[in-house]
């Protein structure tokens, strides 16, 4: 079975967006340099990656599945081009509240991957910048790590906890 990291993605792999709530196209996609170093140490220590995330502004009309999809597709190319790193999967829950099993804080999308890709759950993490993901990561049976020293409420503690992303790739070096 292989071992996962699974990435939340907003405030994780690419930029917070600023001023609109959702990033609607590839245009505002900005990669951090802190997740491509987090990425390649995963890659190191021997675990494949996968991206659980919400993206509620799909149900909300503000974009579609296909710039939603087209994001993807580029990022994916700009990891495999400009710097070798592959993604196993990304799994994107475009539902609002209360409609599915697969919106963080629940598990769906974590479970999901590990059906379709032999993952063995206990032995892989879940990496978010919010309570949501923990609670999804701990509720899949991962270990965790909280990137954000505000975010509070969730219902479950995270393993590990980082108070910014810069702080990310030297904790992974150490406990993955
Ligand atoms: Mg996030």
């Amino acid at each position: 079975m292989k071992k996962c990291v699974f990435f939340d993605r907003d405030g994780i792999i690419n930029e917070k967006p600023v001023l609109a709530r959702y990033i609607r196209c590839w245009e505002e996609f900005k990669l951090m340099p802190e997740f491509i170093e987090s990425l390649r140490i995963v890659k190191q220590k021997g675990y494949v990656a996968v991206i659980v995330t919400n993206q509620k502004g799909i149900w909300h009309g503000v974009m579609s599945q296909e710039s939603v999809d087209e994001i993807h597709n580029n990022m994916r190319a700009c990891l495999r081009n400009e710097h070798e790193l592959e993604l196993l999967d990304v799994f994107v829950c475009p539902h609002g509240d209360d409609q599915c099993d697969c919106r963080k804080p629940l598990p769906g999308m974590i479970v999901r991957a590990a059906g379709q890709h032999d993952i063995d759950l206990s032995a892989s993490w879940m990496i978010g910048d919010s309570h949501r993901d923990i609670d999804a990561g701990n509720r899949a049976g991962c270990r965790t790590i909280l990137v954000d020293d505000s975010d509070g409420g969730g219902e479950t503690e995270p393993l590990h906890q980082v108070a910014r992303i810069s702080e990310l790739p030297s904790l992974l070096e150490k406990v993955l």
